[in-house]
């Protein structure tokens, strides 16, 4: 998968870039970014919005942070999802547009990573 910094401009597929998003949790495996433990909250509110996918690819990404080659599987509140295979999109609070990997709850769930002070929806 495609590493980019966060908060700069996606432009990974164009044909899903309406409304400008930011990059946020496009991690690579030299990806440097804070660890904070996600709190139970953060987790259920990224969780509901990673059941909305948009630009769905066509094959999976493996977690290049765990070194596996198995499509990742994550399960909340009675519900499994399979990761890696799309985007998501969250709305700030001022009108901008947040791009993500689905992989972003396994990030934050599995590998504390910590989303930009400035996405504070979640
Ligand atoms: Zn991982």
């Amino acid at each position: 998968m495609a590493a980019y910094p966060d908060l700069t401009s996606y432009n990974y597929a164009p044909q899903f870039a309406a409304g400008a998003p930011l990059n946020v949790g496009w991690l690579g495996a030299s990806a440097d970014w804070a660890v904070t433990p996600p709190s139970s909250e953060l987790l259920d509110a990224l969780w509901a919005v990673t059941q909305v996918v948009v630009a769905p690819a066509r094959g999976f990404h493996f977690c290049e942070l765990c070194g596996t080659e198995e499509v990742g599987v994550a399960q909340r509140l009675g519900r499994r999802l399979l990761l890696g295979h799309a985007e998501i999109r969250v709305l700030g609070g001022a009108g901008e547009v947040y791009a993500a990997p689905d992989m972003l709850f396994h990030y934050v769930a599995c590998h504390g990573y910590r989303r930009p002070l400035r996405l504070s929806v979640l």
